[in-house]
């Protein structure tokens, strides 16, 4: 009787390293999830301690796949350096983290390549490879949480600009002059963040024992006046961020993430009548999409830009090959 040797799943490990929790999975070439965990962030216990958890959870997919990943990627909060993987700036939350060689630990650790992008890059390489992005040419990515992140994509290749900071567009100014969560004030995350969005609910008097964006949502909903104000500031202020991006570099798509999604019906058509109104020069309209891998849109950009890392890697051993 023939024996049949069950060939060990190619697949890399995706890992996205948010502020309260890690998720990662396992995924195939095609972005098939073949297993996932997520785990609490220990992210005021340092830059060890996030390390050890990123090796156990990828310990953990190991023994769940029954083989060893070709490499891993992993979208980390705050500004990374792409070319090495080394955190160069992060939020106060996160203890030990600023200069931690996360590239390189974690390779080490895992035994396997690594690669470290900012989380919102990776968020965007998973909708560029598997999501709302697909296709599309010159795009940017808004990811609306507790802040506003952003990220700059071209011919389908992540654009992180000299220092891995490119597309940070929630910290621009011209917004009005409320307090910004770095310290400034007049920026666009002022306006158009879940927190300020939750801010200036009860700033204007939200009378609605509301806990979060999806609160104020509801209560907007219901026709509580001042909630469905915040949301339309929201939008206008997203609105002027897109078209002056759109008129610096001529997208032809915006794709939005993050918690406010949750929230959507009450910013996408005020977001869609501005853009008609004050469109970019272009005269082309801008796609605006809501994000198609929800949750798992940063890990599998992580994977996707582990797979590319392979891909490159075999490049270059072909060059010198033939160079040799
Ligand atoms: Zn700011």
């Amino acid at each position: 009787m023939p024996t049949t040797s069950q060939e060990p799943p190619q697949y890399v490990i995706g890992i996205d390293l948010g502020g309260t929790k890690t998720s990662a999975i396992a995924a195939d070439f095609s972005g098939q999830i073949l297993a996932e965990v997520t785990v609490p962030t220990p992210a005021a216990s340092g830059g060890e301690a996030m390390l050890d958890t990123m090796g156990q959870v990828v310990d953990q997919l190991r023994h769940g796949v029954g083989a060893g990943p070709d490499a891993v990627g992993v979208g980390a909060a705050g500004v990374i350096d792409p070319s090495t993987g080394r955190v160069i700036s992060a939020s106060d939350s996160f203890t030990g983290w600023k200069g931690f060689s996360l590239g390189e630990r974690l390779a080490d650790l895992c035994g396997t390549p690594v690669v470290v992008e900012n989380d919102v890059n990776a968020f965007l390489a998973g909708e560029l490879a598997y999501g709302a992005a697909r296709g599309s040419q010159s795009v940017l990515a808004l990811a609306l949480g507790t802040g506003v992140g952003g990220a700059l994509a071209f011919d389908g290749q992540i654009f992180t600009g000299m220092h891995g900071a490119a597309g940070e567009i929630g910290h621009t100014p011209g917004y009005g002059s409320e307090p910004c969560t770095c310290g400034q004030s007049g920026h666009l995350e002022s306006v158009a963040s879940g927190l300020s969005i939750h801010r200036r609910y009860l700033q204007a008097g939200g009378t609605e024992p509301v806990a979060s964006t999806a609160g104020i949502a509801q209560a907007a909903r219901a026709g509580d006046p001042i909630a469905a104000q915040v949301f339309a500031d929201a939008a206008a202020a997203l609105a002027q961020a897109i078209v002056a991006t759109a008129n610096l570099v001529d997208l032809d798509r915006v794709v939005i993430g993050g918690g406010v999604l949750g929230a959507w019906d009450m910013i996408g058509p005020h977001l869609e009548q501005a853009m008609g109104s004050t469109g970019p020069i272009s005269g082309f309209p801008v796609l605006i999409r809501p994000s198609r891998l929800g949750g798992h849109a940063a890990a599998l950009g992580a994977a996707a830009l582990a797979w590319q890392l392979i891909s490159n890697t075999e490049h270059d051993q072909k060059k010198v090959q033939v160079a040799s």
